[in-house]
């Protein structure tokens, strides 16, 4: 433990203007006892208010005289002190993403209380099975029932549990009492973990491993005895073995007496994940996410630090598990956006795996069918190592896809949502009582504008984005606030259809329930989700038969195999094509190939038909043939001319305000701060050329709750340029103490603002 008189400390209050260490005196009766992370209780401010706060250096360096040193109050008996590597962990992602360290240490601190350890109650007897048995036989003769259905059991086992007594065996509290008192049996309490895992499934041994599979792992095990750790990317189409390969790797990582954490990128898929996981490694395998209970919770990071978990599984949150030995992090579907925090600091999960790994000495495997741009250049670059599964080990052919053209429907005069071919196909799957899928790939919030004659998309002349729609036919760019007003006719074709795209998955079912009558139809989407189950209830009654069609949203198209199922239709691909976010065409490419993916997993063929008003847009020609590499060759090229992730970093900076005028200020100050001493085209012109701002401009969503929202976007090759940027940002927002008005920062962000 280190020694030293003083130890900083950082406060727990949310509020920039506290956002140091302060340092405290430690008292006499605490030297010895406190170290780095531990949770304490201190006076802080003119008023000497008690606030808890960690302790995240100790230090015999007194920053000012000792007379004026507050002394530590005491510990917090049921704060949980931070690891050392946490500490450094969250120091890392506070100048990495921005946010105030206590933000960074609360983020990676899994469980902020400790919580008393659940009781389980035993009986044990205290007499002999002879005896017992020969107070049961009298039991019987007085007809004392209850007594003799204990004591019957008590004559083989030594030891009941409580609960199994009083339920199963029907005792009432009061004979046990009774019976404790006579001195036939003891009431022991004993101390157990509370475990959310409720399975009972034998072992398996793992599958015989492929060729493919079993190099990969050879090679990732090997490096790791030889002291490298590095990061790995698997491309594999789901079902080429991928999850195989992370199963034997962590079987690998156990026999080295190391712990592992597996990322999934939903809630939802905890249960199947876990399944298999706990097939292989039985009750040393556990599972962490916001559905457990604080107990929970704090039940497995307690079994985590002792050693007596090998592996948890959870979404991004999971990294920050107190295990000790560390040996290995998966990242299964690696290219998810739901590994990016969206509340500060807002951390992206593959990045702050890949620090932690560097601390802990663990090696990073990713997978992904659809890597992130990010993933694959860094693969390409070398950074990461690629392995390439692409068989299918499940059987069934690819399913084979085709583009439809919706603007020819809508020269036929067809202006369904659904096209000919697709009724034809829905139509012949309805007679042979074999299942449909429908997709509505909707997401965001304002809608792009386009031509339902030419497919014309209304874009800004300056970003390349297409422009959202706002209210009072205003058309706006979410990046460098470029506006225009609706054009009444499009600006290719004159066409008069240039509308703004508005389908729900509602609208879906009642069009199908109109054109197919009789059909039954079940809905996924996030109204049909909200309470705890219903998104398995309905995954559930589909695979038993009980619909004809599953419509939805992006959630439909995640880690379910329904055999059954040998019609996909991907309603409007244009929808998550024109997102205002430059990342659109990436996403879409991920969904359609998914999407895609679900028909045909049985023995049956499958068929895929994507409509849409764009067919030759590379990212849907590629997913229609599942050429990964091709769009990634076409993607990186816009990103590259762009200076887009990942051929550059970008920085959102958000700025909240409740009074609009203050709000405008404090954005254009911000910039003007960004622009250090800008050039008139916005670009900086000290020593680095190609670091760009654009912006204010008001955000997409401008106003919620209330509260106003502007946008900087910072563009730069250097990451470093743009943690300056926050750094200078941060600093003149905590010297004016704001209340009303807020800053946030996102690196290379996912979200649209
Ligand atoms: P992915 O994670 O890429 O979707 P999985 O690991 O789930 O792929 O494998 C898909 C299916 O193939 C699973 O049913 C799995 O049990 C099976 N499988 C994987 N590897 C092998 C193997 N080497 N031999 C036989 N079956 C395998
Ligand atoms: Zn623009
Ligand atoms: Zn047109």
């Amino acid at each position: 433990m280190k020694q030293g008189r003083y130890a900083n400390i950082i406060i727990d209050i949310s509020h920039e203007k506290v956002d140091r260490p302060f340092q405290y005196k430690i008292p006499e009766e605490l030297k010895g006892k406190l170290s780095e992370g531990a949770c304490v209780q201190v006076p802080f401010g003119t008023g000497n208010r008690l606030r808890q706060g960690y302790v995240v250096e100790i230090t015999d360096k007194a920053e000012f005289p000792d007379e004026k040193q507050k002394l530590i109050k005491g510990i917090v008996t049921k704060g949980v002190k931070v690891e050392a590597d946490a500490i450094r962990l969250a120091a890392w992602m506070k100048d990495t993403y921005g946010s105030t360290m206590i933000a960074a240490l609360k983020t990676v601190l899994p469980v902020k209380q400790t919580m008393k350890p659940k009781e389980k109650k035993k009986i044990t007897r205290l007499l002999s099975g002879e005896e017992v048995c020969f107070l049961w036989a009298e039991c019987v003769r007085k007809h004392q029932n209850a007594r003799a259905r204990v004591l019957k059991a008590l004559c083989t086992e030594p030891v009941l549990p409580y609960e199994l007594v009083v339920g199963k065996l029907n005792v009432s509290p009061a004979s046990l009492k009774s019976l404790e008192g006579q001195g036939v049996i003891a009431i022991e309490r004993e101390s157990c973990y509370r475990n959310p895992v409720k399975l009972e499934t034998a072992k398996e041994a793992g599958k015989a491993l492929s060729g493919e599979q079993e190099s990969i792992c050879e090679s990732i095990l090997s490096d790791f005895d030889m002291g490298k750790n590095k990061t790995y990317l698997i491309r594999g189409i789901t079902g080429s073995g991928k999850t195989e390969v992370y199963l034997s790797l962590i079987e690998g990582m156990i026999k080295r007496g190391k712990q592992c954490i597996v990322l999934i990128p939903e809630i939802a898929l905890t249960y199947q994940t876990l399944l298999r996981f706990y097939k292989r490694f039985g009750d040393r395998v556990s599972v962490i996410n916001s559905t457990l209970s604080a107990g929970e919770k704090f039940d497995q990071c307690e079994r985590a630090k002792k050693g007596e978990l090998d592996v948890i599984i959870g979404p991004r949150s999971a990294l920050f598990t107190p295990f000790p030995n560390l040996g290995m992090i998966v990242m299964d579907e690696e290219h998810e956006a739901s590994y990016k925090s969206e509340t500060m600091p807002r951390y992206h999960a593959r990045e702050t795996a890949r620090y932690l790994a560097d601390l802990k000495g663990a090696s990073l495997v990713l997978g992904s069918a659809t890597p992130s741009l990010e993933a694959y250049y860094r693969a390409r670059a070398g950074e990461y190592e690629l392995f390439t599964l692409d068989r299918r080990l499940t059987g069934g052919k690819p399913a084979e896809v085709s583009i439809i053209d919706l603007r020819e429907e809508l020269k036929s005069g067809n202006r369904s949502i659904f096209s000919r071919r697709l009724q034809e196909l829905i139509e012949d799957r309805l007679n042979k009582k074999e299942q449909i899928m429908l997709f509505l790939n909707r997401r965001g919030y304002a809608g792009f504008v386009s031509c339902r004659s030419c497919g014309y998309v209304m874009k800004c002349p300056h970003c390349d984005v297409s422009l959202s729609q706002h209210m009072g036919g205003r058309l706006v760019c979410h990046y460098c606030g470029y506006e225009v007003p609706q054009p009444q006719k499009c600006p290719s074709c004159t066409s008069p259809y240039i509308l703004g795209f508005k389908a729900g998955t509602q609208q879906i079912e009642q069009l199908l329930y109109k054109r197919f009558p009789g059909i039954r139809v079940l809905r996924m989407d996030g109204d049909t989700t909200r309470t705890k189950d219903s998104y398995e209830k309905i995954l559930t009654a589909f695979s038993s038969g009980e619909a004809d069609v599953l419509t939805g949203t992006q959630m439909i198209v995640k880690g379910h195999d329904f055999p059954n199922v040998t019609l996909v239709g991907i309603l409007a691909a244009d929808l998550s094509l024109n997102d205002s976010n430059y990342r659109a065409g990436e996403r879409t490419f991920q969904l359609l190939t998914q999407a895609a993916g679900r028909a045909g997993r049985g023995t049956k063929p499958g068929e895929a038909l994507i409509q849409t008003y764009r067919p030759d847009h590379y990212s849907i020609v590629r997913a229609a043939r599942q050429d990964y590499e091709a769009f990634y060759d076409e993607e990186i090229l816009y990103r590259e001319m762009g200076a887009y992730p990942p051929a550059g970093h970008m920085m959102a900076i958000l700025i909240n305000a409740r009074e609009e005028q203050k709000g405008e200020a404090l954005s254009k100050r911000a910039a003007e701060l960004a622009r250090g001493a800008a050039k008139p085209d916005g670009k900086l012109s000290h020593s680095v050329p190609d670091t760009s701002v654009m912006g204010p401009a008001k955000a997409s969503i401008g106003k919620i709750n209330d509260i106003y929202r502007f946008i900087i976007y910072c563009k730069s090759s250097d990451y470093g340029q743009l943690t300056a940027i926050k750094d200078k940002i941060e600093q003149y927002i905590q010297s004016l103490g704001l209340k009303d008005e807020n800053v946030q920062f996102d690196f290379d962000p996912i979200e649209s603002y």
